[in-house]
C-alpha cells in the first residue's frame, strides 16, 4: 500500500508517533505542510467531537485523506480531569504541557498510590472532503505518579506510569510505548478504513 495521508497536528511529538506507527508505504504530511491551514476551537465535549471537528476542517483545507485526533489524560481522583481539556489545563496559571502536568501533581499531592488511577484516551477521526469516513477509540490505562520521570515521549508523559511498568511512558523505549499506547489502539483500528480510502483514490471509485 502506498499513499499520502495528512495528519492534522501542529504536535511534533504526535506526528513523529504516527511516522513510526504508520504502515509502510504511507507517507506522513502534518500541519506545518499546509502553512496557514485554520486551527478548530477545541470546544466539543467529547474526544470524539473533537478529532471529527479536526478532521473535516483540515481535510476540507487541504484536500487530502485526512487523520486527526484528539487525545488527553483522565484522572479519576480528579473526577475525569485534564480530560478533554488536557492541551489547556490551567489555563492562565500554566503555558507548556511540563507545567500542565506538574498542576495535575500538585493537585493530587496527598492521594495515595491505589487512588491516582488514570488513563489516556485518544479518538480519531478520518476524513476527506466527502466527509467523515470514521472514528475510532483508543484507551491506555495506568496511574499517576508522584513525581515525573524520564524524558522521552512528549506531553504528560512522564508522569504517566501504564499499567503493569514500573515506568513512566517517558522512561520506555519508543517501540514499548508504541505498543500499548492509546494512540497505537485507534490506529489500529483506523488503518483498514485509511487502506481503503487510499484504494479508493488511487482506482478514482
Ligand atoms: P490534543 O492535541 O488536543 O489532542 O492535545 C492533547 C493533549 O494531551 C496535549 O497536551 C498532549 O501533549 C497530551 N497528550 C496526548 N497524547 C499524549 C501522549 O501520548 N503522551 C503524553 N501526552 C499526550
Amino acid at each position: 500500500m502506498t499513499g499520502k495521508v495528512l495528519v492534522a497536528t501542529g504536535n511534533l511529538g504526535k506526528l513523529v508517533e504516527y511516522g513510526r506507527m504508520m504502515e509502510e508505504g504511507i507517507d506522513v504530511l502534518g500541519s506545518m505542510d499546509f502553512p496557514g491551514m485554520p486551527v478548530p476551537d477545541e470546544d466539543g465535549r467529547t474526544f470524539a467531537e473533537n478529532a471529527i471537528k479536526k478532521a473535516l476542517s483540515a481535510a476540507e483545507y487541504s484536500g487530502m485523506l485526512t487523520l486527526a485526533d484528539d487525545s488527553g489524560l483522565v484522572v479519576d481522583a480528579l473526577g475525569g480531569e485534564p480530560g478533554v481539556r488536557t492541551a489547556r489545563y490551567g489555563e492562565g496559571q500554566a503555558f507548556d504541557d511540563e507545567q500542565r502536568y506538574l498542576l495535575v501533581l500538585r493537585r493530587l499531592s496527598g492521594v495515595k498510590a491505589q487512588d491516582r488511577t488514570a488513563r489516556f484516551v485518544c479518538a480519531m477521526a478520518l476524513a476527506d472532503r466527502g466527509g467523515l469516513i470514521a472514528v475510532t477509540e483508543g484507551s491506555c490505562e495506568g496511574s499517576i505518579a508522584f513525581a515525573p520521570e524520564g524524558d522521552n515521549g512528549f506531553g504528560y508523559d512522564p508522569i504517566f506510569i501504564p499499567q503493569g511498568y514500573g515506568c513512566s511512558f517517558a522512561q520506555l523505549e519508543d517501540d514499548e510505548k508504541d505498543m500499548i499506547s492509546h494512540r497505537r489502539k485507534a490506529l489500529i483500528d483506523m488503518l483498514p478504513f485509511v487502506e481503503a480510502a487510499l484504494k479508493k483514490g488511487t482506482e478514482g471509485v
